[in-house]
């Protein structure tokens, strides 16, 4: 199934910026949905990631190349390449892990989440959909200009997926 999908993503040969040797990045490069979310050293799509890393330690870490996804699609697009081509991957939220290689990787791929941002409520505002690469500021501003709120992070710039799986100490918390 794998197979099927990737062969039928990566068929399509486009001409683009991404000019790594290495083949992981390669493979992504070639696909026509990724293809605009690909960005290797040297650019500044590249190092907007690699210096949004809170830490100087992750900051030492340098991918061969940063995928910046827009749609969940993309991240199943993107996680299927990898995975057919042993191909190893970080994941970037908020970027705000202390140290290198939790979020951060070297000479693999790193896959910058910040624009899965998008935030909703349902009819009667007691449940937000937040896209899992949203921050807790922009989360914040949002509810309250909704009229509702939430507790959780009391740093601005951190993700909700890592203080989902690593966190969870709010102004409120014991
Ligand atoms: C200055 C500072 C202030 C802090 N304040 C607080 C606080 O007030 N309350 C609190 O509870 N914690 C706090 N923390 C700790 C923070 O919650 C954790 O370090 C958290 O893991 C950071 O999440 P992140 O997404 O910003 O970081 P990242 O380093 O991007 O992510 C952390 C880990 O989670 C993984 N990950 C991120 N997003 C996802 C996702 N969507 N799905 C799956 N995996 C994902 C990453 O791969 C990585 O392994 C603070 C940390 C710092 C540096």
């Amino acid at each position: 199934m794998l197979s099927h999908l990737a062969t039928i993503i990566i068929s399509v040969a486009v001409a683009n910026a991404c000019t790594s040797a290495s083949s992981c990045c390669a493979v992504l490069c070639s696909s026509e949905y990724l293809v605009d979310k690909v960005s290797s050293e040297n650019t500044t799509a590249y190092n907007d990631t690699i210096y949004s890393f809170w830490s100087g330690q992750a900051r030492t870490d340098t991918p061969t190349c940063v995928v910046e996804p827009t749609a969940a699609s993309d991240v199943a697009v993107d996680v299927a390449i990898l995975a057919e081509y042993e191909c190893q991957f970080s994941i970037k939220g908020g970027g705000h892990t202390p140290w290198a290689r939790a979020a951060s990787i070297n000479d693999r791929v790193t896959i910058n989440i910040a624009g899965l941002n998008s935030m909703s409520l349902n009819t009667n505002k007691s449940i937000a959909y937040l896209g899992s690469g949203s921050r807790w500021g922009p989360i914040y501003e949002y509810l309250e200009s909704q009229g509702t709120m939430v507790s959780r992070g009391r740093a601005s710039d951190i993700g909700i997926g890592g203080l989902v799986v690593g966190g969870g100490y709010s102004w409120f918390a014991p």
